[in-house]
């Protein structure tokens, strides 16, 4: 199917896509919608990254565990819950649903999922010594492998009672992904939806980290495109229909460097030692906008 795409069918031979219609009923509008823009000088990424509608279908199969065990999480996390609770939760619930976590042993990733509390911006590694407390504000963020393909997914858990900055903090970032989502325009650009997130969090007087952004995500964890909250509209690749892709802004309440130097090789903190968010959704473009996939 991969290879078969680089050369495209006639006109009324099947679509490359496996809909079992025709080419000049399917795909070959998009398609020459592709080489017109890329014509023009727009960034138009490889055809090969565009999900197919079986693609499609695997991808929502291994979201709903996703989200299932996020939600799951949403039901049980509480004062007195350690991390590594957390990660057998997602591990048992994983396991039940004929899917793998797939952050364990992702190169070298020693846990199911990532738990990020206060000021550790991502990859917080679930410990029995990293006990919730009120006032703490956690990022669970989950990833599945189910059939070969992948989704992902974090969301933000404010335990107990939270001082109402950091509660601040975690609602606009909500709010930043849900401006991104609003910006999503099929054929616009990748910068616009980028553009809408940072506005929301820099409006509200938070920062947003550099360094890590979403990608795009189906039959392998991280694919292109990359997908950062400092472009500016009208700047990035176009959103061609079939493109995958996670929305995951890190909003920090201070400055917005970060301080990788942890031993263990992953867990990042903010520089400053202030609170940070994140929220991170996955959304497949469509001909008349997007699918929402894992949240
Ligand atoms: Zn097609």
């Amino acid at each position: 199917m991969l290879l078969a795409r680089s050369k495209l069918p006639g006109r009324n031979d099947e679509c490359w896509c496996g809909s079992g219609l025709k080419y000049k009923k399917c795909h070959l509008g998009n398609d020459e919608r592709m080489a017109a823009m890329e014509a023009e000088g727009y960034w138009v990424l490889p055809r090969k990254l565009l999900k197919t509608p079986a693609d499609i279908e695997g991808i929502r199969r291994s979201a709903e565990v996703n989200v299932g065990a996020l939600d799951y999480v949403a039901e049980h996390i509480g004062e007195g819950v350690s991390t590594a609770q957390i990660d057998e939760w997602v591990y048992d619930y994983c396991k039940q649903h004929d899917a793998i976590p797939a952050d364990l042993n992702y190169e070298g990733f020693p846990k199911s999922v990532c738990t990020s509390i206060n000021e550790v911006v991502c990859h917080g590694i679930p410990s029995e010594h990293d006990v919730l407390k009120s006032g703490d504000i956690v990022n669970v963020d989950m990833s599945t492998i189910k059939d070969g393909y992948f989704s992902d997914s974090s969301r933000m858990f404010c335990i107990g009672t939270v001082d109402p900055e950091r509660k601040r903090l975690v609602d606009v970032t909500y709010d930043s992904v849900q401006a991104g989502l609003a910006a999503i325009r099929p054929w616009g650009l990748l910068g616009d939806v980028s553009r809408a997130v940072n506005e929301v969090a820099t409006d509200a007087g938070f920062t947003v980290v550099r360094e890590f952004g979403g990608h795009g995500i189906g039959r392998e964890f991280h694919e292109d495109p990359w997908v950062g909250f400092h472009e500016d509209a009208g700047e990035g690749c176009v959103l061609v229909p079939g493109l995958c892709f996670t929305i995951e802004p890190m909003v920090n309440m201070g400055k917005p460097e970060i301080d990788t130097s942890d031993p263990n090789g992953w867990t990042v903190r903010t520089a400053d030692g202030q609170p940070t968010a994140q929220w991170e959704v996955q959304v497949v473009i469509t001909n008349d906008g997007y699918e929402l996939l894992s949240w």
